[in-house]
């Protein structure tokens, strides 16, 4: 901290002015009880920013994320949230539709920066919850809700996180970190669309519930609509092409072909046929037959050359097209800084079957959060309050390990 008064009555000023406006901002939109917790909580330590008063404020935060609905794309609610959080620790912050990021304090162009990232966007509750999903509350130390732990724990750790690193001046890399919206329907608005303006990223910590191990390979999603054709004629007369029987032997290649590159950490590309639909009429041979094949690439191949294997298979008669390219595998390698901080911490190391807002990232990124992935998307979704608290006590030490 600064000990100049002049800089310390200024401070003092902007945070009260920032307040006030956010008062006005957000008096209509946000519930009353969210306000008066903030009231109470978050003022009276915006000075203080050791690592347990930072858990303290974190919990309170998920609390209130949770009883906020954050549906992907309708996430502007626990966007105020956090803006509140920034505004309170004094902390410029930047946002476009519903993603707000901001830089530590001392940055410095000439140093590579650091991405921490996590999303507030939930999916819908599904039909097999008993509690109410918008309800925060904890019992047997584990506090329940939609998105308590996929990935509202990852997100507050890491804005905890991001904060205890907020007004240092000796460090290594700056940090920025962005709190994400439309992660879990792979919208347009999301991490992606603000990948632009983020300075410098070396590499990236994006929190998803790992257990804190650490995911240094997550695969891509590559879905293919795929398309045989054949001569469509009546079922009475004779006809050697048949569009589902020229769909059996595609099928059949797709169930059979390896890939020649494997991958240390995420195994084999995988190739599924999931869908197929043809014909309407009994005695109409039809023209043509649809397949979907679901394609889980491993980190040795980018989306774009997985098409290009699979065209160069197939005969004239099957067009290909895939749905989109932009999922991609992501790594970062095992001798990496941060992945040999964590080993040093005893955290394990896996490669991850699930996506998330890795896939958008060019850059190496680890994936790492408290919570449980197979907590994610069921019913009465809930995450440890510990977990928080060695979370973030994790996420320190593995980054102080390398800054
Ligand atoms: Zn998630």
């Amino acid at each position: 901290m600064n000990s100049s008064g002049d800089i310390v009555s200024f401070k003092y000023n902007k945070m009260k002015k920032s307040k006030t406006e956010r008062k006005e901002s957000v008096k209509h939109i946000v519930v009353d009880q969210i306000e008066n917790k903030l009231n109470d909580s978050h003022t009276q330590k915006l000075t203080n920013s050791d690592a347990e008063q930072l858990t303290d404020q974190a919990i309170e935060l998920l609390h209130q994320l949770i009883v906020t609905p954050s549906f992907s794309s309708e996430e502007d609610k626990t966007a105020l949230l956090i803006e509140n959080w920034f505004v309170e620790y004094d902390i410029p912050f930047e946002r476009e539709n519903n993603n707000i990021w901001a830089y530590n304090k001392y940055f410095d162009a000439s140093k590579r920066t650091i991405l921490l990232n996590s999303h507030h966007d939930t999916v819908k509750p599904n039909g097999n919850y008993t509690n109410d999903p918008f309800k925060a509350f904890v019992e047997d130390g584990k506090l329940y809700g939609l998105g308590s732990n996929d990935a509202g724990g990852c997100l507050v750790s890491l804005i905890a996180t991001f904060t205890y690193f907020y007004n240092r001046k000796d460090l290594k890399y700056n940090f920025v970190i962005v709190a994400s919206a439309e992660e879990e329907s792979s919208g347009p608005l999301g991490l992606k669309s603000v990948l632009k303006y983020l300075k410098n990223v070396e590499f990236a910590i994006v929190g998803e519930p790992t257990l804190m191990q650490l995911a240094v390979a997550e695969k891509g999603l590559l879905v293919l609509d795929v398309s045989i054709k054949g001569t469509a004629s009546h079922a009475a007369h004779p006809n050697d092409d048949n569009a589902i029987y020229n769909a059996v032997k595609v099928m059949q290649w797709f169930e059979a072909y390896e890939f020649e590159k494997e991958s240390k950490t995420l195994g084999n590309v995988k190739m599924t046929v999931t869908q197929i639909n043809a014909g309407n009429q009994h005695n109409v041979v039809p023209s043509h037959c649809d397949v979907v094949v679901d394609i889980r690439v491993n980190d040795a191949y980018r989306n774009e050359e997985v098409v290009e294997i699979v065209k160069k298979a197939m005969p004239d008669h099957v067009e290909v097209r895939p749905r989109s390219l932009h999922l991609g595998s992501s790594s970062i390698p095992m001798d990496h800084p941060i992945v040999k901080s964590g080993i040093n911490l005893g955290r394990t190391t896996y490669g991850s079957p699930t996506l998330s807002d890795q896939s958008v990232l060019s850059c190496p990124s680890l994936k790492l959060g408290p919570g449980d992935s197979t907590r994610s998307h069921a019913a009465n979704e809930f995450i440890y309050v510990e977990e928080i608290g060695e979370g973030i006590d994790l996420y320190i030490k593995i980054l102080e390990g390398i800054v």
